[in-house]
């Protein structure tokens, strides 16, 4: 593999590792940790697509499925220009641990294109999803391994590609896929559900740690969907975002940014640095600016060893997967600022999720408030858990949260004979 302090599937391990050498149950047997730390299978497909032009395209996709020890692979699907299979296995490592945080019976698994989605039109987009399904319908379903959205994709693409799937397996397959419209068997409640799950676990661990989201400030990189519904629901809860980035800048103002102005550039195509009353930063500059709350919400690897140094926040919530390296968590623990860690914080995507596979299997759908009542119970109970957790042996939210993960994955694999 290619040398890369910051490979993902590099830093997926490590972290593995050092909560394996805190948690005698996997330290004192180490067949137990060789058998998590790679993924099952790892599927590599060229897709064909013809183009508007008539001309065909190839695109790379991949697919990693992780660890089913627990129930079915489980994971987004990446459509992004810088996708790779280091990339795709180590968040398909870090969707099994996140389900076994959060409770669910299901296991780990990703799917990634290398594609700039934007470049594509919608003709296009439709083809390049339903092929993918074509290549990989054999190894995927409701019973083996259910794909969902991830970085640039939306509820249309799940609704495409659960389509594809229903016609080569004969059936109406709803559960194949999650993350669907409501039209096409989708849940109430998960489209905001990684943002919402995010504010639970936060007001869980800030209120056990006797402090409020209330009068908080608070800093986000990304303003994609769960960025920025993050930024809205904070708001309802009387926090203040002071600062925030896109993929063409950043802005900050100390006193406050006005949330509902950023949503309506979102929603019109518009970057967050078209927002006037406020000073322009580069895009990663939000990071290290001062406040109390840092929610890092786009891609990983962005809080390394080069700038972990100068965060200023008080406490971060990865909303993203993987957007701290092992060796800024080690910074960021010498200056006492805690990490509410990805698996946890933005595992409120794949807990609707699961309802949502429920509800298909059920053919019988919940309202909002049962999603959210359900939502609430679960994430905050996990919450909880990590946080006592750490109390008690003093290290961090995110070796808790993996030791926590980690206990029911082997539990699963010993009672099913395969440790
Ligand atoms: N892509 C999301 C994640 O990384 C959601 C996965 C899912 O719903 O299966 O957690």
């Amino acid at each position: 593999m290619q040398q890369n302090i910051h490979d993902a599937f590099e830093n997926a391990t490590k972290q593995i590792r050092q909560a394996c050498d805190l948690y005698e149950g996997c330290r004192l047997d180490q067949n137990k940790y060789e058998v998590i730390a790679q993924p099952r299978r790892i599927i590599e497909v060229a897709i064909p697509v013809r183009m508007d032009s008539g001309n065909m395209k190839v695109f790379t996709g991949y697919r990693s499925q992780h660890n089913d020890a627990r129930g079915p692979f489980k994971g987004g699907i990446r459509f992004h220009q810088d996708v790779n299979k280091s990339e795709v296995k180590a968040l398909s490592m870090w969707m099994t641990f996140k389900c076994a945080v959060i409770d669910i019976p299901l296991g780990g698994g990703k799917w990634g294109i290398i594609v700039n989605p934007k470049e594509l039109s919608e003709w296009e987009l439709e083809r390049l999803s339903r092929g993918y399904v074509r290549e990989l319908y054999k190894y995927i379903g409701p019973e083996t391994d259910v794909p969902a959205p991830d970085v640039n994709t939306t509820p249309q693409i799940m609704a495409w590609m659960m389509d594809e799937y229903s016609r080569l397996v004969g059936k109406y397959s709803p559960g194949s896929f999650t993350g669907k419209p409501l039209s096409s068997g989708g849940s109430k409640g998960r489209g905001q559900a990684t943002a919402q799950g995010g504010v639970y676990v936060l007001q869980k661990i800030l209120e056990l740690r006797g402090e409020e989201i209330n009068g908080k400030t608070i800093c986000l990189q990304g303003a994609w969907n769960a960025g920025l519904t993050m930024a809205e629901l904070m708001v309802d809860l009387w926090a203040t975002v002071i600062g925030i980035s896109d993929s063409r800048g950043g802005i900050y103002n100390e006193k406050w940014l006005d949330v509902v102005k950023l949503s309506e550039l979102k929603k019109n195509k518009k970057s967050v640095t078209d927002y006037d009353d406020a000073d322009k930063l580069w895009e990663k500059e939000v990071l290290e600016k001062k406040c109390d709350i840092l929610i890092p919400a786009a891609l990983e690897n962005q809080i390394t060893e080069d700038n972990a140094a100068d965060i200023q926040a008080g406490i971060i919530l990865e909303l993203a997967n993987g957007p701290i390296t092992p060796e800024a968590d080690k910074i960021l623990e010498t200056n006492k600022i805690d990490v509410i860690p990805d698996i946890l914080a933005n595992a409120g995507g794949v807990m609707v999720s699961y309802f949502e596979g429920v509800q298909n299997d059920m053919n019988f759908y919940w309202e909002e408030d049962e999603v959210q009542d359900k939502l609430l119970k679960k994430i905050t109970e996990a919450a909880a858990a990590v946080h006592e957790t750490k109390q008690e042996y003093k290290t961090s939210y995110r070796s808790w949260a993996y030791i926590v993960a980690m206990k029911r994955i082997f539990d699963a694999m010993k009672d099913r004979g395969e440790v």
